[in-house]
């Protein structure tokens, strides 16, 4: 789960991270009377969306009076704004932070993540920060530091000293950078983050560290343990038929094809995706529909699926190890009646009662496509997607 940059701020200051004063506002006049409470003379205006490269993308901007900050506000509230990680249909701003202005003297790249080879948390950090990391990481791997953290000890003083160091910190602001490094892990640790990003992480000309960006992801099985974060949950930048899937406990992921595939088991749904591609088909999603789907889940599956108007067919490819073939069967038969079906749908079914379920299908009435192995149900299906 993600969260808004002012929400991931908020729960960084617990941990005695260092952030800007702001507030998060949903109109201009909001943002005007956030900008007077602030005070001073520069304000900035940044546009809350569950992406990163808003800068780039005209989503972050200097004001120098209330009434810029308000003229900004009302540009960028309601933009559909574009950045390298929102695709290009973009994402639409609907809140904003409103913060003041810094005194950037240099900006560094700070991040915590999981790193699955040491089994350790890994900070991640750079002397070239507030640009994409991903190109440092490509042209200038060299600027790049690691360490990778013993979950016993959490970041020891004299790695974060070091690391501070590496990353170019002046003398008099190593100290301000350890505590920030270390409440930066504490953090992470404490809410079972996936992912901890300041990009950038600031010097200012007095030598202070500030945290002036900053991304927050968290490990969805560890949520039940943070209801506080889960309230921070924002539906609105969440695709809606995901959210939907995720009611029913099925883990789905829109796609571009338009081909919709219903798979038992994440291995197999992967290897379904595969086999439609190596055919010439496109997959319209990834659907897992779990170990013990009912009729109810494999509706709501169909249902979820049917959303995509670009659908065109949709593959059923079900192994029925603890499942068993004949309640699948029955599954998707009703499935198909309640939502009245207009597209192809090619069942394959393998597994315990296999005949059983394909002779419910067969007598169904319902023009399903039966097919005998995975290659024969891809070609099959791609087939009746290039008809439609
Ligand atoms: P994004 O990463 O989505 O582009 P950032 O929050 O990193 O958004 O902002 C982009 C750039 O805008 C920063 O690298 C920094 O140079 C500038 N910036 C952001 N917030 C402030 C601020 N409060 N004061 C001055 N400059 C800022
Ligand atoms: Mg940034």
């Amino acid at each position: 789960m993600k969260i808004h940059e002012h929400q991931a701020k908020e729960v960084l200051r617990r941990f005695g991270v260092v952030t800007l004063q702001g507030s998060a506002c949903f109109s201009p006049s909001e943002a005007h009377a956030a900008a007077q409470r602030l005070g001073g003379k520069v304000w900035v205006v940044k546009a809350q969306i569950h992406a990163g490269g808003r800068g780039k993308g005209g989503g972050v901007k200097l004001a120098r009076s209330l009434d810029e900050v308000k003229e900004l506000a009302g540009k960028i509230l309601g933009m559909q704004l574009v950045t390298h990680q929102t695709g290009p249909q973009g994402q639409k701003v609907r809140r904003l932070l409103i913060e003041e202005g810094a005194d950037i003297k240099k900006e560094l790249y700070v991040a915590l993540l999981v790193d699955r080879t040491t089994q350790r948390v890994c900070l991640m950090a750079s002397s070239e920060g507030g640009m994409d990391i991903e190109e440092v990481a490509a042209k200038t791997p060299e600027k790049i530091q690691k360490v990778f953290i013993d979950p016993a000890a959490g970041l020891k003083d004299a790695d974060a000293d070091a690391m501070a160091r590496a990353i170019g910190v002046p003398a008099e602001g190593i100290a301000a950078a350890r505590a920030q490094l270390q409440a930066l892990y504490q953090a992470f640790d404490a809410t079972d983050a996936s992912l901890v990003e300041i990009n950038p992480m600031i010097v200012t000309g007095d030598a202070r560290i500030i945290a002036l960006d900053a991304k927050m992801t968290f490990d969805d099985n560890a949520l039940y343990r943070h209801p506080d974060l889960v309230a921070l949950r924002d539906l609105d930048e969440e695709d809606p038929a995901e959210i939907a899937a995720s009611k029913f406990d099925l883990s789905y992921i829109q796609l571009d094809g338009n081909i919709g595939c219903l798979v038992n088991g994440a291995g197999l749904a992967m290897a379904t995706m595969d086999i439609i591609k190596f055919f010439g088909g496109e997959p319209a999603n990834f659907l897992d529909v779990g170990g013990g789907a009912t009729q109810e889940k494999v509706t709501e599956a169909f249902k979820i699926m049917l959303r995509n108007p670009g659908l065109r067919a949709i593959l059923v490819n079900i192994f029925g190890g603890i499942m068993r073939c004949d309640v699948i069967a029955n599954g998707v038969v009703a499935a198909a009646r309640e939502v009245q079906l207009k597209v192809p749908l090619v069942v394959r079914l393998e597994g315990t009662n296999v005949e059983l379920g394909k002779k419910i299908l067969a007598e169904s009435g319902l023009p399903i496509i039966s097919a005998n192995n995975m290659a024969d149900a891809a070609q099959k299906v791609v087939a009746a997607a290039k008809r439609q």
